[in-house]
């Protein structure tokens, strides 16, 4: 069984809300071991966290080993105030801070640094990406920061744009990356960088009736150009669901993904050894020194 590369082991698949209220005061060690041992049933042995404000994925790192899995977590992703990311970890002002916080991440047992350069599809209007991206120049120090530091950098990140100025200024791997286009599939292909496109947190979607199965519809379509040209180009890819997002459970996700993988790519030796390279390159997201 594959890796899950981006799971947030604090959400629950259904209730954001209520994942909050269940965390805040402290990580509920009962559900996150609930959590662990659905992985552990379907034979995952490795799991990267995206983040959480409240320790969670922390604490899972700690008890992850008891259930035969690895798992690398940031912490706390980190977003610039005003932009989109608070949901999963904790906002800067300017460098200095951003700064501060990777230090606090290693200082509590963090792996790497989670960024969020944009922000995320808005499915309740067109499908268009919410909120501002960061420019070019700060994503750039932020990676700077965070390699000096011997940490790697996992970029939430979606259009083509974004993608090309993410993984120009340096970035580990990229998550979602929604609305590629030939020239930033062209730049990643270039890169030493991983794409975790999360395709499930679209398609587990559909017939929901909470948004417009036309419209995911659409998305999913080109999610599915995007992949086989990637592929095509040999761009590095890993799978990872997104899991604890609406509809998309622990451990399931992860098989969900797969299955999404091999309908659009085709499940020979090719497609699995491609992708058992890509996730190969996800275990390296450690401290290096
Ligand atoms: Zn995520």
């Amino acid at each position: 069984m594959f890796g899950e590369c981006h799971a947030h082991i604090f959400m629950n698949g259904y209730n954001y809300r209520l994942a909050v209220a269940t965390h805040r005061a402290a990580p509920r060690e009962s559900l996150i071991r609930e959590k662990l041992k659905a992985y552990q049933k379907l034979g995952v042995t490795f799991v990267r966290d995206g983040g959480d404000r409240f320790g969670v994925s922390l604490l899972a790192k700690k008890l992850a080993p008891e259930y035969g899995i690895t798992y690398l977590t940031p912490g706390y992703a980190i977003h610039k105030n005003g932009c989109y990311g608070h949901v999963v970890g904790e906002g800067f002002d300017n460098l200095r801070e951003y700064e501060g916080l990777v230090k606090k991440l290693v200082a509590q047992g963090g792996d790497f640094v989670k960024i969020m350069t944009t922000g995320i599809l808005d499915f309740d209007t067109d499908g268009h990406i919410t909120g501002q991206r960061l420019a070019a120049t700060e994503v750039r120090e932020m990676v700077k920061i965070a390699h000096d530091r011997g940490l790697k950098v996992m970029s939430h990140t979606n259009g083509a744009q974004a993608v090309i100025e993410a993984v120009e200024a340096g970035v580990d791997s990229v998550e979602h990356g929604n609305y590629q286009t030939e020239e930033s599939l062209e730049c990643m292909a270039e890169h030493p960088v991983v794409w975790v496109p999360t395709l499930v947190t679209v398609r587990n979607l559909i017939g929901c009736g909470r948004f417009s199965d036309a419209l995911l519809e659409q998305i999913a379509r080109g999610q599915r150009t995007s992949l086989q040209m990637a592929y095509q180009k040999k761009v590095s890819m890993a799978l990872g669901s997104d899991a604890g997002a609406y509809m998309v459970p622990h451990g399931i996700g992860i098989v969900d993904e797969q299955a999404v993988f091999y309908r659009i790519l085709g499940d020979g030796e090719g497609v699995n050894a491609h992708l058992r390279r890509g996730e190969g390159k996800i275990h390296l997201f450690t401290k290096s020194s």
